[in-house]
């Protein structure tokens, strides 16, 4: 608001001066023309009367009907060439038969205009004087035979100035005032969301993150405020998520820790076979693997949230490494009773990343389907190119999963059946971290499911296209 006032009171005061001045200047000009006009007209009128002889009754009575008639009202004078007034429009105070000099009347007597502005003690006023010379003949070039001096008062031009400057007075103040109401309301639309915005990013740095400020409008602030609440939101988010996140994990290592410490608490106190102690040890050794591959599936998750694809924009065939896991894990389909089928074309299957976390995806829904799978089942895998894309199938006539269900399977440590699950060795991380590979592959996982038929996961990868021979790995 200062700032405003700063910029448009000097410009409004330099504008009103130049204004009022000028205004002045012209009012000025204009009055001394109409004198100069009236005296010159006189000139004409008189001369006729000085020429020869000096007719002062005619002189008097014509300066008189002159003077009466010139506007705006103006005292006329005439003098002759030796400055003796011979007519005078005033019969109070006339001058008649004095000797007039005055310098506007010298000038008039050099054949010149002569002028001044002057203030009158006596009449309290600005008054103008004009003297215009009289020459004997209209283009005559001797000295003149006498001059006109004429005078006016200002008083009407300066009243004219005064409602004038007046009028500038106000208008300044006006704009001063409307600048001032509009400075304040925009400064007071700018300010008040702003100072939300403050309030709201101040609790959330004491930690209140559940915060939310109203939108004011569609201008920036409007867009600034819906950018911070976006921001706030996702904050919140991600910190919930952390929360439950190291909930869960505390969770599922005291269930093993715990386990541990009654078995290392039984060989302590206890005097056992050799038989038992090997399988207290078997114990100690399953839970201990537990633990191991927890904190390796927690690690492994950590990681991927620190990557991007760009780090690992390695070129690799994806049915080398299909192959490569199909080959590793027939045998425990094989243990298990369940039929392994997978069909892979000979393409080559072109992606980009990370040959290793690409893997694991693999090898993590095979794990699955294996696991849900019971003996005389069957679990397939197929590939196959889209145009921009490798497409990826495990099926598997399992126990499948619930409908409301498969949208929270890739969420961390979430299982199905969380008793039975846990007996079958799964914390519920395997899909959470093959979600999280695949998305950080510019990819996506979904599932199609239907209870007790058993489940596909779908992977889709983009494919890259390479025109050389490519590298194998
Ligand atoms: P887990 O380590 O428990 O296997 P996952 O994240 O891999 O964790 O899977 C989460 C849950 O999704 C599993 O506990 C299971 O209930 C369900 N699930 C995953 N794959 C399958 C499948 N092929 N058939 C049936 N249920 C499955």
């Amino acid at each position: 608001m200062l700032y405003f006032l700063l910029v448009i009171l000097p410009v409004m005061l330099v504008a009103s001066l130049t204004l009022y001045n000028w205004l002045k200047h012209y009012y000025f000009v204009h009055q001394e023309e109409m004198l100069v006009r009236s005296g010159t007209l006189a000139a004409e009128f008189v001369r006729g009367y000085m020429k020869d002889d000096i007719d002062q009754p005619r002189l008097i009575s014509l300066t008189e009907n002159i003077g009466h008639q010139t506007q705006p009202p103006t005292r006329l004078i005439v003098v002759d060439s030796k400055k003796n007034v011979i007519g005078d429009s005033l019969r109070v105070n006339s001058k008649l038969g004095k000797k007039l000099d005055r310098v506007e009347i010298n000038d008039a007597l050099r054949g010149e205009i002569g002028r001044s502005v002057q203030y009158s003690e006596e009449s309290r006023n600005w008054i103008m004087q004009v003297a215009v010379p009289v020459k004997s003949d209209e283009n005559d070039n001797s000295p003149p035979i006498g001059a006109i001096f004429l005078s006016a008062s200002l008083l009407e031009v300066y009243q004219i100035l005064g409602d004038i400057r007046m009028l500038l007075f106000w208008t300044t103040m006006a704009a001063v005032f409307l600048v001032a109401v509009a400075s304040f309301l925009l400064a007071r639309r700018f300010s008040e969301p702003l100072g939300a915005l403050t309030l709201a990013a101040q609790k959330m740095a004491d930690g209140d993150l559940d915060q939310k400020i109203k939108i004011p409008s569609g201008d920036e602030i409007g867009r600034l405020a819906g950018q911070f609440n976006v921001m706030a939101e996702r904050i919140n988010y991600m910190t919930r998520n952390l929360q439950a996140f190291a909930a869960n994990v505390s969770h599922e290592l005291r269930t093993p820790l715990a386990t541990l410490s009654i078995l290392i608490q039984s060989l302590k106190e206890h005097e056992m076979e050799p038989e038992q102690q090997r399988d207290f040890f078997e114990d100690l050794d399953q839970q201990t693997q537990r633990l191991t591959n927890l904190v390796t599936d927690l690690l492994e998750l950590t990681k991927l949230q620190h990557t991007k694809v760009k780090e690992h924009g390695k070129h690799f065939s994806l049915r080398n490494i299909l192959l490569e896991v199909i080959e590793q894990m027939s045998h425990w389909f094989t243990r298990a009773n369940v039929k392994f089928v997978h069909e892979i074309p000979v393409a080559v299957l072109m992606i980009s990343g990370s040959p290793g976390q690409i893997r694991q995806v693999f090898y993590n829904l095979l794990d699955n389907a294996l696991k849900f799978t019971g003996a005389g089942g069957q679990v397939s895998i197929t590939a196959w190119e889209e145009a921009d894309t490798v497409e990826i199938k495990v099926e598997d006539t399992g126990k499948g999963i619930p409908m409301d269900e498969q949208k929270l399977i890739f969420e961390r440590f979430f299982r199905v059946d969380t008793a039975r699950s846990r007996d079958e060795g799964g914390i519920g991380l395997g899909l959470a971290i093959a979600r999280e590979i695949v998305e950080v592959h510019g990819g996506t996982i979904r599932v199609e499911s239907q209870e007790g038929r058993g489940s596909s996961f779908y992977v889709s990868l983009p494919r890259v296209i390479v025109t050389q021979k490519p590298e194998e790995k």
